[in-house]
């Protein structure tokens, strides 16, 4: 069994099984654009009857068990990149061992949500803050299939990708007062996040949202803009570099690259039988 403590909560640790040719079957049909539903199955399936269920985990904590097990059940750990070197104007080859990502990881020592004030219709108002769970994401996810069926130059897909944006920012805080049936609670935030006045309300609520999110950072280091993921490299140094100090002796201060990685859960759950 694979032993995995949440880093968003290190007291909780759940145990994955391996994955067996039956889970590469039963997920061989994998749909890209479901990566956060597949996700969940996953998960839960590696876990057995019972289960923690997945979609409550925060996104870093799904990520992180993905990347958790893969390392635990490959030989081949190595992700070979190339990048132009800032430092040395040349091209460099930077192999990642997946295991090294390790050494990014964050773990919290408290629950992950945080409470903020802040001004909604000229009150300050309370309200808290929790990074996107399973859940959240596949919400989203399910929005994003909506808007591919638009042309991607169409004024459909521009307001479906603007209402993805926004259900970002409505799924990441809750409100003291809103309904207890989840949708109807985010229906509840969207209605008032939409009457914000743009400057003075909705721009510092994002700004909430996000200073509070960096507070409760938790799991591989990584950077997300606009819903796309990557994981961030250990550094790289460049090869190239020689400081020499007024000996002449080399002082080894190389310089050194950080690569985004962008993250597919798709490329760490089992779909294709390798024989
Ligand atoms: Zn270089």
């Amino acid at each position: 069994m694979i032993s995995f403590d949440l880093p968003s909560n290190t007291k909780k640790t759940v145990k994955f099984r391996e994955p067996t040719v039956d889970d590469c079957m039963a997920f061989c049909d994998l749909n890209i654009e479901l990566e956060e539903r597949s996700t969940t199955e996953y998960l839960n399936a590696l876990q057995g009857d019972n289960y923690d269920d997945s979609i409550n985990w925060t996104g870093d904590d799904r990520r992180m068990a993905l990347w958790w097990i893969f390392i635990n059940t490959h030989q081949d750990l190595d992700l070979t990149y190339n990048y132009h070197c800032q430092h040395c104007d040349e091209e460099h080859y930077f192999n990642v061992n997946m295991v090294q990502l390790d050494n990014t990881v964050k773990t919290l020592d408290r629950k992950p949500v945080e409470v903020v004030k802040t001004l909604i219709n000229d009150e300050l108002v309370p309200i808290t803050v929790s990074p996107l769970n399973g859940r959240a994401l596949q919400y989203i996810e399910q929005v994003h299939i909506e808007a591919l069926q638009f042309d991607k130059e169409s004024s459909d897909y521009a307001k479906a990708v603007a209402y993805m944006r926004m259900l970002e920012v409505v799924l990441s805080f809750k409100l003291a007062n809103e309904p207890l049936d989840w949708e109807e609670a985010i229906d509840y935030r969207l209605a008032i996040v939409k009457g914000l006045r743009q400057e003075k309300e909705f721009k510092p609520l994002v700004a909430k949202i996000k200073i509070a999110l960096q507070d409760l950072e938790h799991g591989l280091l990584s950077d997300i803009q606009e819903g796309i993921i990557n994981l961030i490299s250990p550094p790289h140094y460049c090869p190239n570099w020689v400081e020499k100090n007024e000996k002449g002796e080399a002082t080894g201060n190389a310089p050194s690259t950080t690569l985004l990685m962008r993250f597919h859960s798709f490329a760490f759950i089992p779909n294709a039988l390798e024989v």
